[in-house]
């Protein structure tokens, strides 16, 4: 592995990217705004972000052949999801700089590993047990009580991979039905709202965060995102100092996400960790057009070794997911005042498929004459 850990780039440089979903495709696109080159390593052909750049590899993840020359092609490498697997990361890592740092994969690709890092650093999150059998479940429940969640460890998205387990549920049922071998059930949450921090970390170890956004989940998948959250200052502050913390302990370059549920309580409101997602996020897409520099370009500046910019956000923002066939309405989102529409060129709009996503920014009012 390369003992570096940081580059400088200089524009006209190239910025390789693992993934070709819409992050990929945004993501090139705030790289080409700051003179930069993309190259996008994807195994899918149809990826949306092969559109926006001139250099693509499609290849899968686990061809080393494909994956060293695309390593040599490029002066940086940086992925936009989180299930990269394990030896294309290390055969990268080899050979380039890859930002954030790989290591932090094996924290976040496992909510085991994750929930103990979290809670390592005295931050809250819901109950947990490690759960490997439907005997192991019976023993959880007993451990945490119910309502609880069951999630597989890895690979889950968008409530895929999770199940509800209440009074009376049927132990090898549900254990079946999640077919894995490796899960965690988490004590389910009463929470008053979700929210999330887009924080950013420099390669010189700075950390600026985004004001704190709160999320709208349908069908366990988000919909709509408005920013600033309707929750005080003081808890905004600690949501912040939670993101700075985690991204300073993960020794973390460039842009992540950590989702906390609001948790009303007798003696007073507070925050728990959800998940932490190490990429640029869908809760922060408002960040294009909602303030002056979006997360997709901070996460560029952060992996090129570049300042970070503090963004100022530009008035009261929300952000609309436009999921499946929700896609069908775009024309009248581009006739309404003030709405920036964001589409990814993608093919067929199948159920719970990201599609675009539609910002809107309400300006602050001017104070003072
Ligand atoms: P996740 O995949 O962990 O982000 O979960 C997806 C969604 O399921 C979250 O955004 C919550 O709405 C809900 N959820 C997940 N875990 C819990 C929990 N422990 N308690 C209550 N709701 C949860």
């Amino acid at each position: 592995m390369t003992s570096l850990n940081r580059v400088t780039l200089k524009p006209g440089d190239t910025v390789g990217i693992l993934g070709g979903g819409q992050l990929g495709r945004m993501l090139a696109m705030a790289a080409a705004r700051l003179g930069l080159k993309t190259h996008i390593f994807s195994p899918d052909p149809d990826s949306p972000a092969f559109d926006v750049v001139q250099k693509a590899t499609c290849a899968e993840y686990a061809d080393v052949e494909a994956l060293e020359l695309f390593a040599s092609d490029v002066d940086v490498i940086t992925y936009e999801f989180e299930n990269i697997p394990a030896s294309a990361a290390m055969i990268l890592a080899a050979r380039r700089v890859v930002l954030p740092d790989p290591k932090v994969l094996e924290t976040t690709q496992d909510r085991l590993a994750e929930k103990n890092f979290v809670q390592s650093l005295s931050i809250a999150t819901a109950k947990y047990a490690d759960v490997g059998s439907a005997a192991g479940l019976k023993a959880a429940t007993a451990a945490i009580g119910l309502p609880a969640v069951l999630k597989t460890r890895r690979f889950g998205y968008d409530g895929k991979g999770q199940a509800m387990v209440r009074e009376g549920y049927n132990a090898d049922a549900i254990w079946s039905d999640l077919q894995t071998k490796s899960a965690i059930l988490e004590s389910f949450v009463p929470f008053e709202r979700e929210i999330s921090v887009i924080a950013a970390r420099g390669a010189d170890g700075e950390v600026v965060c985004y004001d704190v956004t709160e999320n709208e989940h349908r069908d366990h998948i988000l919909k709509f995102s408005h920013v600033p959250a309707k929750i005080s200052e003081a808890l905004a502050a600690q949501a912040r100092d939670t993101a700075t913390r985690i991204a300073t302990a993960l020794n973390y370059v460039g842009v992540l996400a950590v989702e906390m549920f609001v948790v009303p309580g007798s003696s007073g409101t507070t925050l728990m960790v959800n998940e932490i997602a190490p990429r640029v996020h869908n809760s922060g897409h408002w960040t294009l057009d909602g303030a002056s520099i979006s997360q997709f370009e901070q996460h560029i500046r952060a992996i090129a070794g570049w300042t970070l910019a503090h963004p100022i956000r530009h008035g009261e923002v929300t952000m609309t997911n436009l999921i499946g066939s929700d896609i069908d309405g775009y024309a009248q989102w581009l006739g309404k005042p003030g709405a920036t529409v964001h589409l990814y060129g993608k093919g067929a709009a199948r159920p719970g498929r990201k599609m675009g996503h539609v910002i809107e920014v309400k300006p602050a009012k001017p104070t003072g004459k």
